[in-house]
């Protein structure tokens, strides 16, 4: 017989703790880097091993296709292949193909490319504007309503409870919504959050379905737990019952999902739901180099406002590594080309391609770092974004500055021009509140200049060499490649890590990004840093560019996040007196929050009590206060800027 994996070696003491603990309610909260992912896949395997339960039994769920294929890879090799680890999506399509033909009859039809359509048409019905971004906001609304339970009717007075950036009058962001459910109702089809939806309620009206299930899978798993959204939390506590057997790991200050409706409260109130949960706390930050790990504790430390029970240190065990790196930059395509350079430099002292990653707050920013990288031939991936030249805005825009070309003069002034034509495919000269088309704008702007960079270089350039320009441009990037340097967005890098990370174009407006205008949602910008951060093994720096195009003028700021990150005898350190002239407090514009687990409340009447529906009423008055008077004396002794005045002196 084959030798079995020895599951509980190369495992810290907590870690094991939660791998052996018995089947029931176990609750990991730890940093990032801890060995989370790690421990439950363990758990999972040991479980298994030692026949406490077949694999078959065994339902994980996590957050990304990709993270689910990994962790079956995983338990494949600790010898538990079988278990079933998938997205929460997958697991409930795949329960529902089986049980919908029961309850009703028919066939069920994943609604994939259509949705935009319907909403579209569903606009169109309202009177709506139908172009691609807008209709992509509304379905970006109607998406968090869903995830958070919200019908058509509760929309308005749900959004304005959570604050929402709604892309219409909240009113008509519910005809929307309605029309697109009667749409796709009529077209008998389900999106995405109705294959949720109904996976829920077929088990909570259908018991005898519901028996049926919880005899098949009955040990649940779920990683990355502090972004489960209320639709989700419906599924999970429907595939459970009455039963505990849950294990969730997370860490509260990794929840970067939380204006899609995802919230960390089910994580932080899971040891006063389970009162028997083994809950394990992991201190021990495996991934990176004490440096590295130093400046992620600094970067939380400054949070203004955490859920309670997340005050968890990293402690670094690697051995030291290089400090991490601050570095400024006149502009931004000095700053991607002395990360490409940096990057060939770390190539050659034998880190891998695929170990280094840079990693942006907005897709948009990509175009720069894959032009910088595909300039220094060296072989990139995009990940979780499409690459600049295939995005439809940046090709709409090709096509009608090649029309233009034919059109115009030669040039005055090139990007004036550029400028000028771009306006007929959307370019405002103010940029867009936020979402889809934001991006859309950044991505014109980036357009227009790379019409100024060649009007620096080339003064007599026009439309037409411009537009030459441009076709070169789009055709000597370089494919994706799987060997090569990831460009990723922050989003897009969680659960993931490199040797080498570079987290680039750090300045006000992109992180935080402008949009974010309220403290919770400053705060949320401040964890996807932390998300940055914790993504380094080794090497690590931060940088900015204090413009965007080359020579122009220098009016953009590093971001308030790395004021006080640059030590005082780094270059990039600025004197202390500049630091506390620039620094001022932030503008208060509290939302209600529940006084037990500090989530934002949206109901009226969680409001009114101040308190979420999920969280107890008898909670410890004395705590309470204790707690209070802990988050005010903290908020007090940071000195650190959440608001960020500029003088041009
Ligand atoms: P994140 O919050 O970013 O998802 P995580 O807590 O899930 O992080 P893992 O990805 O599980 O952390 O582990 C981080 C790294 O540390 C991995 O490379 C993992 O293999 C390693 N690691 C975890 N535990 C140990 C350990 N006990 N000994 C050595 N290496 C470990
Ligand atoms: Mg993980």
């Amino acid at each position: 017989m084959a030798e079995q994996p020895r599951l509980l070696e190369g495992l810290d003491p907590e870690q094991r703790e939660a791998v052996v603990a018995p089947r029931g309610p176990v609750c990991v909260l730890a940093g990032a880097g801890t060995g989370k992912t790690r421990t439950i896949t363990h758990r999972i395997a040991y479980l298994v091993q030692r026949g406490l339960v077949a694999p078959q039994q065994v339902l994980a769920v996590t957050f990304t296709a990709r993270a689910a294929g990994e962790m079956r890879t995983r338990l494949r090799a600790l010898g538990a292949a079988g278990v079933q680890a998938q997205t929460f999506h997958a697991a409930a399509f795949r329960q529902l193909r089986y049980f919908w033909p029961r309850v009703h009859d028919s066939q069920v039809w994943p609604l994939t490319d259509n949705k935009f359509r319907l909403v579209m048409q569903a606009a169109g019905r309202v009177g709506l504007p139908t172009e691609k971004e807008s209709v992509r906001d509304l379905a970006g609304e109607i998406e968090w309503s869903k995830a958070c339970l919200v019908g058509p009717e509760q929309y308005p007075a749900a959004a304005a409870a959570a604050g929402r950036d709604a892309p219409a009058p909240p009113e008509q962001v519910s005809q929307v919504f309605a029309g697109y459910e009667k749409l796709k109702n009529g077209a008998q089809v389900l999106d995405f959050d109705d294959l949720l939806l109904h996976t829920a309620a077929i088990l909570e009206e259908h018991p005898e379905i519901a028996e049926e299930f919880r005899d098949r899978y009955r040990s649940f798993v779920v990683d990355e737990y502090q972004d489960v959204n209320p639709l989700q939390q419906r599924v999970l506590d429907a595939w459970l019952g009455k039963r505990d057997d849950l294990t969730v790991v997370g860490d509260a200050n990794q929840t970067i999902y939380s204006f899609a409706g995802a919230a960390p409260k089910w994580l932080v109130g899971f040891p006063r739901r389970f009162p028997e949960a083994t809950v394990v706390r992991l201190e021990r930050d495996y991934r990176s180099t004490p440096q590295v790990v130093a400046l992620a504790n600094q970067v939380i430390d400054a949070a203004r406002e955490r859920p309670s029970g997340t005050r968890l240190r990293l402690v670094g065990q690697r051995p030291d590594g290089p400090r991490p790196n601050f570095a400024e930059f006149d502009d931004e395509p000095a700053e991607a080309h002395a990360i490409a350079h940096k990057i060939a430099k770390l190539a050659k002292q034998g880190v891998a391609l695929s170990e280094m990653a840079i990693l942006f707050r907005v897709n948009a920013q990509s175009e720069v770092y894959e032009k910088a990288l595909a300039d220094a031939e060296i072989p990139y991936q995009v990940r979780g974004g499409e690459r600049f030249f295939a995005r439809t805005e940046v090709r709409q825009a090709m096509v009608t500055l090649r029309a233009a070309a034919s059109r115009y003069e030669q040039s005055g002034d090139l990007p004036a021009d550029v400028r000028e034509v771009l306006t007929e495919v959307g370019l405002t000269d103010e940029p867009p509140g936020g979402g889809a088309a934001r991006e859309r704008w950044e991505s014109l702007i980036a357009l227009v200049e790379l019409a100024e960079e060649l009007a620096a270089t080339v003064p007599e350039a026009d439309l037409a060499r411009y537009v030459a320009e441009l076709d070169v441009r789009a055709e000597s990037q370089h494919p994706p490649t799987v060997e090569g340097v990831t460009l990723a967005s922050l989003h897009a890098a969680k659960g993931l890590e490199w040797d080498a990370v570079f987290l680039a174009g750090l300045v006000e407006g992109t992180l935080p990004i402008q949009h974010a205008d309220t403290p919770a949602a400053i705060e949320e910008e401040r964890r996807l840093l932390y998300v940055g951060v914790t993504r380094a093994r080794e090497h690590l720096q931060l940088s900015w560019a204090l413009s965007r195009a080359e020579g122009g003028r220098r009016y953009r700021r590093r971001s308030r996040f790395v004021y006080n990150l640059v030590p005082d005898d780094h270059p990039a350190a600025l004197p202390a007196k500049v630091k506390e002239r620039e620094t001022v407090a932030a503008p208060s514009k509290a939302k209600p929050r529940c006084r037990v687990c500090n989530t934002t409340l949206v109901n009226t009447m969680d409001i009114k009590l101040a308190r979420c529906s999920d969280c107890p009423s008898d909670v410890d008055e004395g705590l309470l206060e204790q707690l209070k008077a802990w988050r005010s004396e903290r908020a007090r002794q940071l000195k650190v800027p959440s608001y960020v005045v500029f003088t041009d002196a």
